[in-house]
C-alpha cells in the first residue's frame, strides 16, 4: 500500500492534540454522551489493504452517512425513476432546512440532506416487506458483514426529539411526495441513521463505489458502474451539505459526513477512508475529521484533480 500507512501515523498524531474548535452535536440527546475525544481513522484500498489508527475499532453513530446506504439500495430497485421524486442538485442550505421545500414544491434538492433521504426512506418503504429488517440485511450482504446492527437508543433518542425531521416528513407529504404513513417513514428514517459501525467497517462497506469490479459474496454487483459513478457525483456536490464546496475545495474527494462526527472519503479506483472525531464545525462536519482529510489527500496527492 502505497505510502499511506506513514502519512496516516503522521498526520493522527499531528492532529491528536490540536485545538478543536468544534462541537458535539447534542440536538440528538444520546449522541452527546459519546466522549468528544475519540479519533480514529481507518483506510482500505480496492486491493484490500488496510489500515486503521487510534479509536479506528470503536462504534459510533453513521447518521447520514448511512444516507449513501439508503440511496444505493433505492438506486437499485427503482431505476432511474427515483429522480422523478428527488434531485441532485446542491441545495447550498444547512441538512435540516425546510426553506427549499417550499419553492421545490416538496421535491429534495438531493438525496443526502434530511429531507431527500426521507423521501428516499418513503420509497424504500414501497418496495421492502420489512423495512427496517431488509435494509440492515442488505447492509450485511455489500460489506460482508454480519455484525452490523442499529443502536436503539440512538434511534429512540432521535424519534423523542426529532422535530425538524417530523416537520420535513408532514411537509413534505403535503405535496403528496411521501405516499406512506409518516411515522411509518420517520421510524425507519431513525433507524437508518443509527446505525453503528467502527471507521473499518464504514470504509470496507462503501468499496463497492471505490472498486469497479466490486461483486458481494453472493457473486452479485451492487449497481452498475454508471449508477456508482453518478453516487459519487452527487456525494462531490452534495455530501456536506452547504459546505460541499469546500469539502471538494480541501479534500477534493467524493464524500459524506454524519453528525455522530464520521467522514467517508471515497477514491474511485483507490481506496476508501474513514475518519471519526465527534466535534463539528457551524456546518455540522467533523471539524478534525475535515482537517485530517485535507492534509491526507495534500500529503499523499491524491485527490482525484
Ligand atoms: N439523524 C440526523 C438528523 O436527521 C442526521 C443528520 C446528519 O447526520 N447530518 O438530523
Amino acid at each position: 500500500m502505497k505510502n499511506y500507512h506513514k502519512i496516516i501515523t503522521e498526520i493522527y498524531s499531528d492532529l491528536k492534540n490540536v485545538n478543536d474548535i468544534g462541537k458535539v452535536a447534542n440536538y440528538i440527546p444520546e449522541l452527546a454522551n459519546v466522549s468528544d475525544s475519540n479519533f480514529g481513522v481507518h483506510i482500505t484500498t480496492i486491493d484490500r489493504n488496510s489500515f486503521g489508527i487510534g479509536d479506528s475499532d470503536k462504534k459510533f453513530s453513521i447518521q447520514s452517512i448511512s444516507k449513501i446506504l439508503t440511496l444505493t439500495l433505492a438506486y437499485q430497485l427503482e431505476g432511474e425513476k427515483l429522480w422523478k421524486r428527488v434531485d441532485v442538485e446542491p441545495s447550498g442550505n444547512p441538512f435540516n432546512s425546510l426553506l427549499q421545500l417550499e419553492a421545490d414544491l416538496g421535491i429534495p434538492r438531493n438525496p443526502f440532506i434530511n429531507a431527500g433521504a426521507i423521501v428516499v426512506c418513503d420509497i424504500l418503504i414501497s418496495h421492502l416487506q420489512h423495512p427496517k429488517e431488509d435494509f440492515l440485511a442488505f447492509c450485511k450482504e455489500i460489506s460482508n458483514n454480519p455484525h452490523l446492527k442499529y443502536d436503539e437508543k440512538v434511534a429512540q433518542s432521535e424519534k423523542s426529539s426529532g422535530y425538524r425531521n417530523i416537520a420535513l416528513c408532514n411537509f413534505i407529504k403535503s405535496f403528496g411526495n411521501i405516499k406512506n404513513d409518516i411515522d411509518i417513514v420517520l421510524d425507519f428514517y431513525f433507524y437508518t441513521c443509527a446505525l453503528e459501525m467502527t471507521c473499518k467497517e464504514v470504509s470496507e462497506i462503501f468499496l463497492f463505489l471505490a472498486d469497479d469490479h466490486f461483486i458481494t459474496q453472493k457473486g452479485k454487483r451492487v449497481l452498475t458502474m454508471s449508477q456508482a459513478k453518478r453516487i459519487n457525483a452527487i456525494l462531490l456536490t452534495c455530501g456536506f451539505y452547504d459546505e460541499s464546496g469546500e469539502f471538494a475545495f480541501r479534500v477534493g474527494l467524493p464524500g459524506k459526513s454524519g453528525v455522530g462526527g464520521g467522514i467517508i472519503a471515497i477514491h474511485p479506483d483507490e481506496f476508501c477512508i474513514t475518519v471519526w472525531s465527534p466535534k463539528l464545525n457551524k456546518k455540522g462536519n467533523s471539524y478534525k475529521g475535515m482537517l485530517f482529510l485535507e492534509q491526507f489527500t495534500t500529503a499523499t496527492e491524491s485527490s482525484i484533480f
